[in-house]
């Protein structure tokens, strides 16, 4: 099958592929649309296994962009940029490479951070290009976009708890956390604050550590995760969790994480439903990220970027209550609403 006629191509309307042999990078930066303004998300870096790996990441990833942007109300259209590259490979002079190919394409693709992305690195890009956020800035928004991505969720799975018991009282209620990086650490230490009880899981014993020696976490091996008995299950590592392996083992009543592309496949939002599990769609529940990101761009206040923030409530509310009268799955709604934006209809 040609990448076009790809179910991920989804007619997007440009990508990109650069590499730099000096440096050694391999990127691909993935605009989806910007029909709501310039395409806006962040870059991921990853020891991909293939170049095919890398683009089917890149365009899911930026397609989910383009929907998160238009239901949070953010006049940004979609993209993402993946590098292909370990941990060992990021250097200074890698990320300004980067940072020289996002120059390149005028502003049709602005960056920020995501997986295996620091603040630091986008600093070095910002040594090449302008058309990059997540920069530190003393008098308004900005920096790392993931406590406010946290925020976010956590408002998401106030919703979902409203919606499932009727109450927003974390207390007692026990939480899954699949990986403790920038966001689930920050979505620990909101939902310990809350009250709520944790058992964690992650691929890196140092992100392990940190977040043993400042909460009262309880460690799970990441095979076992998934088949813990708890309230809510949040994913905050990488996309695709939610899938035929999965969901028939998953104990949790209500999903609802950070990840990009939770679920394996659209189909995987039904399966949920038909097991009675709350899905509050990844990419309305994760969007206080980007949210801080475009409070940079418009030089806001700090302080005003958790009251946007948090629509989020209102909205995933709003999606699993249409998702129950219209007897369909939350991810199906959200995405109609979201096209329904895009295209230019009133959602
Ligand atoms: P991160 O790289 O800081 O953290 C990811 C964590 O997941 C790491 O600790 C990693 O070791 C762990 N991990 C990887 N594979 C795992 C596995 N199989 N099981 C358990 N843990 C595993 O990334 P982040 O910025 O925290 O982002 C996490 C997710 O949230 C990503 O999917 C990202 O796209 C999404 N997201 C992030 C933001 C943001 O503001 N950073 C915004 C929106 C969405």
């Amino acid at each position: 099958m040609s990448v076009f006629e790809s179910p991920s191509f989804d007619a997007h309307e440009l990508v990109h592929f650069a590499s730099d042999a000096a440096t050694g990078l391999q990127t691909i930066i993935a605009v989806h649309s910007t029909a709501l303004g310039c395409a806006c998300g962040g870059c991921r870096l990853w020891p991909y296994s293939s170049s095919d790996e890398a683009l089917e990441d890149a365009l899911r990833l930026s397609r989910g962009m383009s929907y998160k942007n238009a239901l949070a109300g953010i006049p940004l259209g979609g993209g993402k940029a993946v590098i292909m590259a370990d941990a060992d490979m990021k250097s200074a002079a890698l990320m300004r490479a980067f940072g020289r190919v996002v120059e390149q394409l005028g502003g049709r693709y602005i960056t920020a951070e995501d997986v295996g992305v620091s603040v630091k690195d986008m600093q070095y890009v910002a040594e090449e290009t302008q058309y990059v956020r997540g920069l530190p800035h003393r008098n308004s928004a900005g920096g790392d976009p993931s406590p406010y991505t946290a925020q976010g969720v956590f408002l998401g799975m106030k919703a979902a708890l409203v919606h499932r018991y009727g109450m927003a009282d974390f207390h007692g209620i026990r939480v899954l956390v699949q990986g403790v990086g920038h966001v689930g650490f920050n979505l620990c230490k909101i939902l310990h604050a809350a009250g709520a009880e944790l058992i964690v899981a992650d691929i890196s014993a140092a992100n392990l550590r940190r977040v043993q020696a400042s909460l009262p976490v309880t460690v799970v091996g990441v095979e076992d995760l998934v088949a813990e008995e708890a309230d809510i299950y949040a994913p905050c590592a990488l996309g695709a969790v939610l899938n035929d392996d999965t969901i028939p083992i998953l104990k949790a009543d209500i999903v609802a994480g950070a990840a990009n592309n939770q679920l394996a496949g659209l189909q995987h939002g039904e399966a949920l439903r038909q097991r009675g599990i709350l899905y509050a769609p990844d990419y309305v529940v994760n969007s206080g990220g980007i949210i801080n990101v475009w409070s940079e761009m418009k030089s806001l206040p700090k302080e005003s970027v958790c009251d946007k923030i948090s629509r989020i409530y209102d909205i995933t509310l709003r999606i699993l209550r249409e998702a129950d009268e219209q007897g369909t799955s939350s991810n199906l709604v959200a995405d109609e609403m979201a096209l329904a934006l895009i295209q230019g209809k009133a959602a």
